[in-house]
Formats: C-alpha cells, structure tokens, sequence
C-alpha cells in the first residue's frame, strides 16, 4: 500500500477541518474529495450512490486520507438532517459543506415531465435549501463556517432543452447570496462557484460526441475550491467562475 508522505502541520492549514461533499462520489465532488482529504480534511463522501461512494473512500483511505461514505439522496429533508447529525456524531464537527450533488433532463419545456421538473428542482435547489438549513445551527454556535454552493453558468445564460436545469441553478446562485447576507454576522462564510463545461460523468454519458477538449479537468475546480477554504478568516470570496478556456457556454 502506497501512503503519501507525512506533511508538518504549517503545510496543512486546513488539517482537520471536516467537509461534507454532497454528491461526492463521482465527478466534480469526487476530484474535490480526492483535493481535500490531500490536504488533510475529513472528508465525508455523501451521495444517493452509497456503493461508489465506499469506493471512493476506500481508495482515500489508501492514500492515508481520513473519509467516510454515508447515504443520502439530499431531495429528502429528512435524510439531510440525518446526515448532519450522523457526521456529528461520528466527527464531533463540521466546519465546510459543499453542496455539490446536480443532475439535468434534457428536453425541451414542451417535452419535460412535471414530475422531471420536481425531480431536478429537488436535488439542485431544494436539496442545497435542506442541507444548509440543516447545518447552519452547527455552524453558528461553533462560531463559524463555510457553505460552498456548486453552480454553473446555466445561472448566467440560457441555452436550448435545459429549462428546468437553468431554474434550478439561477435559483440556487438567488439563494446563495441571500445566505451569504446571513452567514457573514455569524462568521459563516457562503460561496458560489460557477463552474463551466467539465470532463465528468454528468456531460460524457448524455453528449458522447462531446468535444471533450472544450471542457476542463474537473480537479481545477476542485483546487479552486481548497483556494477558497485558504482564505484568510477576514475574508469571503463570495462568487467565484470557473472556466474551461475552450468554454462553449459563455462568451
Ligand atoms: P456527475 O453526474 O458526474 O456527479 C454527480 C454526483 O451527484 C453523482 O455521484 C451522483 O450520484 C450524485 N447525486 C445525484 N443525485 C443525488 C442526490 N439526490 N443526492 C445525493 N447525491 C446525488 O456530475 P458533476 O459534473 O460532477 O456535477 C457536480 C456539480 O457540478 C453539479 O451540481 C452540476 O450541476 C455542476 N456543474 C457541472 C458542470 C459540468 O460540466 N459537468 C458544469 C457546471 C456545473
């Protein structure tokens, strides 16, 4: 078994901390797990695909990082507030939550399901809505924290079949910034990132004709993200975009 080799505690000012990425298993949240727990943070791997998500932590634990797998479909208000207090039992704390899990149907407004609409509002905006709500409690009484909101430019500009998907991402950017009004008196810091098109399951499995060379690694975004928790405690990036250079989806 090959384990990295052990950093000072000054190489690691994030040592420790406890993050919770939704969505973890795969993909975006998959490279930001991977990022993380490097960095020596507890990871927490939750996603409604518990079977990868073991996978994941047990290729971490490989590499002598600290993980946990836990279930969790966060389009449940209940499964959410169990998540919460399941980390908090078995870590005693949560300093980061990373609201990461996103899907998308990809029809036109004539062609979606209501049940499709309900399905994608659930997971991208009501689930952020849960998992906060769930966690802000937490943060507050322990004098801080950091809520990192997965967007995309789908919250910037609209294209064609993604109606539902659009809505849901202006929406969770809306609800993004009004947490960050109401984190800052009590030390918690929230963050939009606005990612464009990256090399993940997400994009491959529904366009494989897909020029892959127009999107970006999903670990820039993932380093993007440790950046932020590196911030110094008197400061928030609050919003922050994240493009492939060959970006299609913005100008
Ligand atoms: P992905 O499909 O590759 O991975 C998403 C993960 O979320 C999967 O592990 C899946 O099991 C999990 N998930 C789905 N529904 C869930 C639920 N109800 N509860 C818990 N977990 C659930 O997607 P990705 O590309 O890694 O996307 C991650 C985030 O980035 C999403 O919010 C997505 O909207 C956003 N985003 C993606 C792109 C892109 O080009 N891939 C661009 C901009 C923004």
């Amino acid at each position: 078994m090959q384990t990295l080799p052990q950093k000072a505690a000054s190489d690691q000012p994030l040592a420790n901390k406890v993050v919770i990425v939704t969505g973890g298993a795969r993909g975006l949240g998959e490279a930001t797990c991977k990022c993380l727990a490097e960095a020596g943070l507890k990871v927490v791997v939750a996603d409604v695909q518990p079977t990868l998500a073991e996978q994941l932590v047990a290729k971490i634990q490989e590499q002598a990082g600290d993980a946990i797998a836990l279930p969790l479909d966060v389009s449940d208000p209940d499964q959410s507030k169990k998540l919460i207090d399941q980390v908090l039992d078995h870590y005693g704390k949560i300093d980061v939550l990373i609201n990461n899990a996103g899907i998308d149907v990809t029809l036109s407004v004539e062609e979606l399901d209501v049940r499709d609409w309900q399905r994608v509002m659930g997971v991208n905006l009501n689930g952020p809505f849960y998992m906060s709500k769930a966690v802000f409690s937490h943060l507050r009484e322990q004098g801080g924290g950091h809520i990192i909101n997965i967007v995309s430019t789908a919250a910037k500009r609209a294209w064609a079949n993604a109606s539902v998907y659009h809505a849901s991402k202006w929406g969770l950017l809306g609800f993004s910034q009004a947490l960050h009004v109401e984190g800052r008196p009590h030390n918690i810091k929230v963050t939009s990132v606005i990612a464009g098109g990256m090399r993940t399951p997400f994009l491959l499995e529904r366009f494989p004709d897909i020029d892959v060379n127009t999107l970006q690694d999903p670990m820039n975004v993932a380093e993007t993200i440790k950046y932020l928790l590196m911030q110094p405690k008197d400061t928030v990036i609050s919003e922050i975009m994240v493009l492939p250079m060959k970006e299609t989806s913005w100008p």
